[in-house]
């Protein structure tokens, strides 16, 4: 095992270069520099692949009804019947903007939950990561959600009286606004991290240390015990996550990742690394995993940026619907209707 800050095994661009498929190049573990692939590596070399290939899984929509369900049982019982509902439709309209841009972006198995005293979750699997199709991702769900919100405060004013539609609203421009905020795993966080911080290690880990404080104290002054678990467990995985960071952006020194196939060779460096990774784990507390973690190794040492042009654009884009359209929605909202009793 290399040591913490070591860099990863060398990978022979030259060779790489040269004749990319099957060659092994020197420096590398004995998986590849081996006469043949055990039938070990060919199933986890397999594994891997399929996961890339974002192999269709079962529908959702259980889940998504079960979810649902739990989520109206919980809020109901804890909050009233009527506020349940509204949020419900506001935090489904919200991960709707998700599951949209996923299915914009060629995501593969796209779906969404509902986390009952929580929100909802959207996920898809990209073919490929690029940071500002993240981004965008991200901003997506508040934007949908506040454009919708809109909607229905234009509907309830043209129709006179609506206060279903007025507390409908309300509800959502309020959730929306909070997953503005830029603290991850918040969309406003993510926007922020995947544009500006994802890139270097240290800033990513400085970001996500602020957000854990910020979040803290927000779980702590509002007493939002959902909000203090996942705090929680962003600590927990601080040093994981600080690790993962330092050894993608060494390997991303290396630019032949971007064009070399995904083969026994690309599999063992990448096996080293989810070893180095974990170091503090035993091995077969993720073994089972071990696929995911390294095609997950993959997809983020290939991973593209955007230039200084598309950043600043899609902070603009996050900055207008934070600081333009969520506001207006909320100035319409007392200024023009009634505000209902909740
Ligand atoms: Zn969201």
């Amino acid at each position: 095992m290399t040591p913490d800050d070591a860099p990863p095994a060398s990978p022979a661009p030259l060779a790489s270069q040269a004749a990319p498929v099957s060659s092994a190049p020197p420096g590398l573990p004995p998986l590849s520099s081996g006469p043949a692939p055990s039938a070990a590596d060919e199933a986890l070399l397999a594994a891997v692949v399929s996961r890339g290939e974002g192999v269709a899984q079962n529908s959702n929509h259980g889940v998504l009804l079960i979810t649902a369900v739990l989520f109206i049982a919980a809020g109901g019982l804890q909050g009233g019947w009527e506020s349940v509902l509204f949020t419900l439709i506001a935090v489904a309209l919200h991960e709707l903007g998700h599951v949209l841009a996923m299915r914009f972006f060629g995501y593969k198995n796209v779906r969404m939950l509902f986390i009952p005293f929580f929100g909802g979750l959207a996920t898809g699997q990209p073919r490929e990561l690029d940071a500002g199709k993240n981004a965008l991702v991200a901003l997506a769900g508040p934007l949908f959600g506040l454009l919708t919100a809109g909607a229905a405060a234009a509907l309830a004013y043209a129709l006179g009286s609506s206060p279903w539609l007025v507390k409908f609203a309300w509800v959502s421009v309020i959730l929306n606004a909070f997953n503005l905020i830029p603290f991850i795993p918040l969309d406003g966080g993510q926007v922020a991290n995947e544009t500006l911080f994802s890139r270097y290690p240290a800033l990513e880990l400085t970001f996500r240390l602020i957000a854990i404080c910020g979040l803290g104290a927000l779980a702590w002054i509002e007493e939002m015990w959902m909000l203090s678990v996942v705090v929680v467990l962003m600590v927990i995985g601080t040093p994981t996550s600080f690790r993962r960071s330092r050894l993608v952006r060494d390997a991303r020194r290396d630019p032949t990742w971007l064009t070399r196939p995904l083969d026994h060779a690309a599999v063992a460096q990448l096996r080293d690394l989810v070893t180095q990774q974990f170091k503090n784990v035993a091995p077969e507390k993720y073994a089972r995993a071990l696929p995911d973690h390294i095609h997950g190794l993959w997809l983020s040492i290939r991973k593209q940026f955007p230039g200084p042009g598309k950043t600043v654009l899609l902070l603009a884009a996050y900055a207008f619907t934070s600081l333009i359209v969520a506001p207006a929605i909320a100035f319409f909202l007392v200024r023009f209707l009634e505000r209902p009793e909740f």
